[in-house]
């Protein structure tokens, strides 16, 4: 697009449709150090790994290899993997992958490494929906499923512990999906948590995988109750976050969630509640929450209808 082409364009969009709202705090945020691209060192061996347009992805560097908590989508694998070669002790042999979840952001590596031996670790449900193909009902966005290498040979259901002490356990509450999984890392106090926790703008609720409001908030109160004080919490999307952040969102979110109970067992649909503005006064800070809301409306729902 030339530049008065590209004018054009934002004038017309200025004028009439929906140019993307942009908080102004999220704009602050993106001269923050670690929510731009490039690597983000949270200790000497620990690194988030920030390809542009790639959801964060979290590398344990040691003698062994490397460890990564999410691996890219499939077109930013090699740069990805790149990336990771490139860090201090970083290496491109990776002995484990954890997938945090099933969506494409986040397993685009897994064939590559499948391939090469990586084990590949995830709550069992994420293999289960690797192994399916998915369409998600809202929008028609059609997933693949994963060929056998690349889904997940090891899998578990509550919690497990790797020899280096690293520990990971499910978020059974399905804040993003129903096989959200953290990684925690003892030594460096920091915590790889997905899209179990947004660092920026209003997540997306993947209904369809189990996700839904109400588990947006027991996922962030699992987080809390797993994290202490001076744990850094680092989501898939966006800087790192605290324990306070975290109150924050559950202050917030259980705002939100309390008042689409409320219309939705009053038989209010997704478009009432979207007109009620529910989440009015965190929109200044947030963005424009309609889409949140509709989907967060579905997923209550979905979850209080008879036959889920
Ligand atoms: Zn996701």
């Amino acid at each position: 697009m030339t530049f008065s082409s590209r004018r054009a364009f934002l004038k017309a969009a200025a004028a009439g449709v929906a140019a993307p709202y942009v908080a102004p705090y999220l704009k602050a945020q993106q001269s923050v150090a670690d929510s731009g691209t490039g690597n983000f060192k949270l200790a000497d061996d620990l690194f988030i790994v920030r390809v542009p347009g790639e959801a964060a992805v979290v590398a344990h560097t040691s003698s062994a290899g490397v460890l990564l908590v999410d691996g890219g989508s499939a077109s930013g694998s090699d740069a990805v993997l790149k990336a990771v070669a490139a860090l201090p002790n970083g290496s491109s042999k990776v002995h484990t992958l954890f997938n945090t979840h099933w969506h494409p952001e986040q397993t685009g590596s897994n064939e590559k490494l499948g391939m090469g031996g990586t084990t590949i670790i995830a709550q069992e449900n994420t293999r289960l929906w690797l192994q399916q193909n998915v369409t998600w009902p809202w929008n028609g966005k059609e997933f693949k499923k994963l060929p056998k290498i690349a889904q997940p040979n090891k899998t578990f259901y509550d919690k497990g512990a790797l020899d280096s002490g690293i520990r990971y356990g499910y978020i059974s509450d399905a804040a993003h999906t129903d096989g959200d999984l953290y990684v925690y890392f003892p030594q460096q106090n920091v915590m790889a948590v997905g899209d179990a926790a947004y660092g920026q703008g209003w997540p997306v609720v993947d209904w369809w995988s189990g996700g839904w409001i109400g588990g947006i908030v027991g996922g962030l109160q699992r987080i809390q109750s797993v994290a202490n004080r001076d744990t850094k919490i680092v989501p898939a999307r966006g800087p790192v976050l605290s324990i306070a952040d975290i109150t924050t969102q559950v202050d917030m979110y259980g705002a939100i969630y309390d008042r689409l109970n409320q219309m939705i067992n009053k038989g209010r649909g997704p478009s009432e509640a979207v007109e009620a503005k529910p989440a009015k006064e965190y929109e200044a800070k947030m963005g424009n929450p309609d889409e949140f809301i509709r989907r967060s409306a579905e997923s209550l729902w979905a979850y209080l209808s008879p036959d889920a």
